[in-house]
C-alpha cells in the first residue's frame, strides 16, 4: 500500500529530516551575525548555493533561497511590472499555468495578460504563440515546464530559444520539473523557480534563478537584497541533501514510465471509458491524470485511501479552494468530466508492486461503488 500524491508534496527521507533535526538544534545561529556561530552558519549556505547553481550552470548570485515556487513566481512577475516597463505592457503566460502564476499575472499587469492556448492534450501551440508574440510585443513570457495535474512536458526550451532571440524575458516554473527530470536546459531561461518539498525536500523553501537582480520582499537585505528574512537554514540544508539524492543524474534510475503505462493500460481495459490526460504526448515519467468513466472523483478517492493508496483531484491548491482549476476548461472538459479527474503521481521510491496493487485498488473501489449504487438506487456522475 503506498502513496501516490506526489506531485502535491514528497515524504522527506529520513536522511533529509535529520540534517534538518540536526541544524535547528546545532546551528540555530543567525548567518548574518559577525561571531564565528553565525559565520559558520553563512559559510554553508554559501557553499550550497555554489553547489547548487554549478549543477544547474548558473553563477551563484542568480540563486536566490527563498521560500518556494509560489514566492518566487509572485516575485518575477511584480519586479517585471516594475522593472521591465514603466507602465505593465503586455505579457503572454500559457492557459494552464499553475495559480502562483496565473493569478500573480492578473494582480501585477491587470488587463495586459494574453493566454497562449493549449490543444487537447493541454499542450502550447507553438503557432499561436508565434503570432501572440507578434501581436502584442510581450515584455516576459511564463510557461511551466510541465503541468502539476497532467505531467504534460511543455516546449519550454523551444520558448527559451524563441525567447532569447527576440531578447524577451521568459520565466519558466520548474516546479514539477525537478527532481524528475534532468537539470539541461534551464540555465537558457531568463528564470526559473523550484520548491524542495517537491522533491523530497522540506515545505517552505526553494529558490528562484534569475539572470538579473529581482526583489519582492524588502527587509534585511539578505540574499543580497534580493530576499529579506533570516535565512531558513535548517531548510535549505534539508533542501540541499535532497537536492544531492534526487536532483542530480537521475533520469535513467528513477524512471517510472513502464510501470506506469501497464497501470494505465490495466485500467482503460478494466474500467471501460476511462480516458488519460494528455495520452499521446510526452509526460512526466510519474505522472497519471485520469478522467473516470463514473463516480464523482472525492468517492474514488476516500475509496482508494481505505484501499491503503492516497491519490488526489488533481492540484492540492484548486482542492483546497474547492473549485475547478484552469486545466479542465483549457482542454475541452465539461463539468461532468472534469468532476470524474483523479491524479496519480509516484515518487523514487514507489515500486512496480505498488503500481500494480494501485490499479487493483481501482478495480475494487469501482466494484465497491458500483455495489454501493446498486443498493441505494443513487445516480452519481
Ligand atoms: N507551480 C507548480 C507547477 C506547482 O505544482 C506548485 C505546487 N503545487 C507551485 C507552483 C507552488 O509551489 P509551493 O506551494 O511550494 O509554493
Amino acid at each position: 500500500m503506498a502513496y501516490f500524491d506526489n506531485n502535491s508534496t514528497t515524504r522527506p527521507s529520513l536522511e533529509v529530516t535529520e540534517v534538518i533535526a540536526h541544524a535547528l538544534g546545532e546551528s540555530w545561529a543567525n548567518p548574518s551575525s559577525p561571531h564565528r556561530l553565525g559565520s559558520r552558519i553563512r559559510a554553508q549556505i554559501e557553499k550550497i548555493r555554489e553547489e547548487m547553481a554549478s549543477s544547474l550552470g548558473v553563477s551563484p548570485e542568480c540563486l536566490i533561497f527563498n521560500s518556494g515556487s509560489t514566492e518566487s513566481n509572485n516575485t518575477i512577475l511584480s519586479w517585471a511590472a516594475r522593472n521591465l516597463s514603466s507602465n505593465p505592457s503586455n505579457i503572454l503566460i500559457s492557459q494552464v499555468e499553475h495559480p502562483s502564476v496565473l493569478e500573480a499575472s492578473m494582480y501585477y499587469f491587470p488587463s495586459k495578460v494574453h493566454l497562449i492556448p493549449v490543444d487537447r492534450n493541454g499542450v502550447i501551440e507553438l503557432s499561436a504563440f508565434q503570432k501572440l508574440l507578434d501581436q502584442f510585443q510581450p515584455v516576459l513570457v511564463s510557461l511551466l515546464a510541465a503541468h502539476n495535474e497532467t505531467g504534460v512536458i511543455q516546449p519550454w526550451q523551444e520558448v527559451a530559444r524563441i525567447c532569447k532571440q527576440r531578447g524577451v524575458w521568459f520565466h519558466c516554473d520548474a516546479t514539477q520539473w525537478l527532481g524528475k527530470m534532468n537539470l539541461d536546459g534551464l540555465n537558457h531561461c531568463s528564470s526559473f523557480s523550484f520548491s524542495a518539498h517537491k522533491f523530497g525536500g522540506p515545505k517552505g523553501v526553494g529558490a528562484l534563478v534569475s539572470a538579473s537582480p529581482v526583489h519582492l520582499i524588502k527587509g534585511g537585505g539578505q540574499e543580497k537584497e534580493s530576499r529579506g528574512g533570516t535565512e531558513n537554514f535548517p531548510g535549505i540544508q534539508g533542501m540541499h541533501i535532497a537536492w544531492e539524492r534526487n536532483c542530480l543524474s537521475l533520469q535513467s534510475t528513477h524512471d517510472h514510465s513502464e510501470w506506469k503505462t501497464n497501470f494505465e493500460k490495466t485500467l482503460l481495459n478494466e474500467l471501460p471509458g476511462t480516458m488519460i490526460l494528455g495520452e499521446g504526448v510526452p509526460r512526466l515519467w510519474n505522472t497519471s491524470l485520469l478522467c473516470l468513466p463514473d463516480f464523482d472523483n472525492l468517492s474514488w478517492i476516500s475509496r482508494i485511501d481505505r484501499l491503503g493508496h492516497q491519490i488526489s483531484t488533481g492540484s492540492a491548491c484548486s482542492t483546497a479552494r474547492a473549485q475547478p482549476s484552469s486545466l479542465a476548461g483549457a482542454i475541452g472538459l465539461d463539468q461532468s468530466q472534469s468532476q470524474r479527474l483523479v491524479r496519480v503521481s509516484s515518487y523514487i521510491e514507489n515500486t512496480e508492486q505498488d503500481w500494480l496493487d494501485l490499479a487493483d485498488s481501482f478495480i475494487a473501489a469501482y466494484q465497491q461503488l458500483l455495489d454501493e449504487r446498486g443498493v441505494t438506487g443513487v445516480i452519481t456522475l
